[in-house]
């Protein structure tokens, strides 16, 4: 008989009991804008904000409507002007140049290399090029930090971290988003934290900090932040940054404190199932595993392997395979983007130079989301599927 798999792939566990319960409150109060609070109440927005930062001490957190916001608000906050070069990854998802283009600056794209992590040869030839790198650890691959910062320091390149699946992760012991200037996280639903939407900005620069929290719309009513620089500061910002909308609610805070409070076991949770299919995918003929650096700490939440130097059909034979057995595969190396994947050259507003050697890497990245509603079994049965498909496929010449 052949095994199917009968489990979603986009269906989230609940958000804690006491997040319900904390967001009810918070309905009940009708206080739901941040700066709603009663006297000598913080809110959950200023709550969470001091328990984020916390926890991967930043002297500063900013909870924002998004991600893609915190990204923009890290590049306006730098100051990148209209027309400025900055340089971000050539495999990351669109809301990372998409970020760069918000502020009429130009993406300018840095490879992959086959361990799904920017290419540090390519960024120290274009290092000179930028001030800014939007550095994105794409699917929660870390590159090597200290590599990486050396780069930067040498080239006076700031350095801005999109953790949008690195949210927990760390660098020998560093914490993903604390070795960039500023660090940027995602609560969307498909990341490590759920809010539906929201993000978090972290720092420990004063000027950065007073003016995204200005830029986030905080109007005059700063003083109200779970974490905010000196009001010196601000009245050295305050009259020339603009206003752009783009708080946190109440209601996203109170849901999210509790996931935050169970991010460690979360993360051990999807280690766990990561391991699963890692083993069970071991040794698969064609199919090539991305090797985890011991110095990184990551955050399983997905699983990326490698079908390098396939034929786009026989690739596209192991998706269907795999897919009319339950298993749902993204593909990077398609022609057109679909879902959330694209790649470089399907953003037309930035223009690149073909990259050859990360083409061959991008073609053939097959990409699968570990939600924790997936058990151990469950892990081990679309490890045995992808195998069996992978391998009829090969055995049937797929090179
Ligand atoms: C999801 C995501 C973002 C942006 O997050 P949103 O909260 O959806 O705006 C940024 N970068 C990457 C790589 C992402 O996957």
């Amino acid at each position: 008989m052949t095994e199917c798999f009968k489990g979603s792939f986009t269906q989230q566990d609940p958000i804690p009991e006491e997040g319900i319960a904390a967001a009810l409150e918070v309905m009940r109060s009708g206080r739901l804008h941040r700066y709603n609070l009663a006297p000598g109440d913080p809110g959950e927005v200023g709550r969470l904000e001091q328990e984020f930062a916390q926890y991967v001490g930043a002297k500063y957190a900013l909870a924002v409507a998004s991600g893609g916001y915190a990204l923009s608000t890290a590049l306006r906050a730098l100051e990148v002007q209209p027309g400025e070069r900055v340089l971000t990854n050539a495999f990351t998802l669109a809301p990372v140049p998409g970020a760069i283009a918000s502020v009429n600056a130009v993406p300018v794209f840095v490879g992959v290399t086959e361990a799904l992590t920017i290419d540090l040869d390519d960024l120290e030839c274009k290092a000179g090029a930028a001030r800014v790198l939007l550095l994105s650890h794409m699917r929660g691959h870390l590159t090597d930090m200290d590599r990486l910062m050396e780069i930067a320091c040498a080239n006076d390149l700031i350095v801005v971290e999109d953790c949008a699946h690195t949210m927990g992760a760390a660098w020998k012991g560093r914490p993903s988003g604390r070795d960039g200037l500023i660090g940027c996280y995602s609560t969307q639903t498909y990341k490590h934290m759920n809010s539906g939407e929201g993000g978090f900005l972290v720092t420990d620069d004063d000027a950065v900090m007073a003016r995204a929290i200005m830029l986030s719309g905080s109007y005059m009513l700063y003083g109200r932040h779970g974490t905010r620089p000196p009001e010196e500061v601000f009245a050295q910002i305050k009259y020339d940054t603009p206003n752009i909308s783009g708080r946190m609610d109440h209601l996203r805070a109170a849901v999210l404190r509790p996931q935050l409070a169970g991010l460690e076991a979360r993360i051990e949770a999807w280690n766990e199932r990561y391991r699963v299919v890692e083993e069970g995918l071991r040794g698969t003929p064609g199919l090539t595993l991305v090797d985890r650096p011991e110095e990184e700490r990551f955050v399983g939440s997905s699983i990326q392997v490698l079908l390098l130097d396939w034929m786009g059909e026989a690739i596209e034979e192991v998706l269907r395979r795999c897919a009319a057995r339950g298993v749902e595969l993204k593909w990077f190396g398609g022609a057109e983007p679909e879902g959330f994947t694209s790649r470089y050259d399907s953003w037309h507003y930035a223009p690149s130079a073909p990259m050859p050697a990360s083409d061959r890497v991008l073609r053939g990245i097959l990409d699968m989301r570990l939600p924790l509603t997936f058990s151990l079994e469950d892990c081990a049965l679309i490890a045995r599927i992808i195998r069996a498909e992978v391998g009829a496929v090969w055995q049937g010449g797929a090179g």
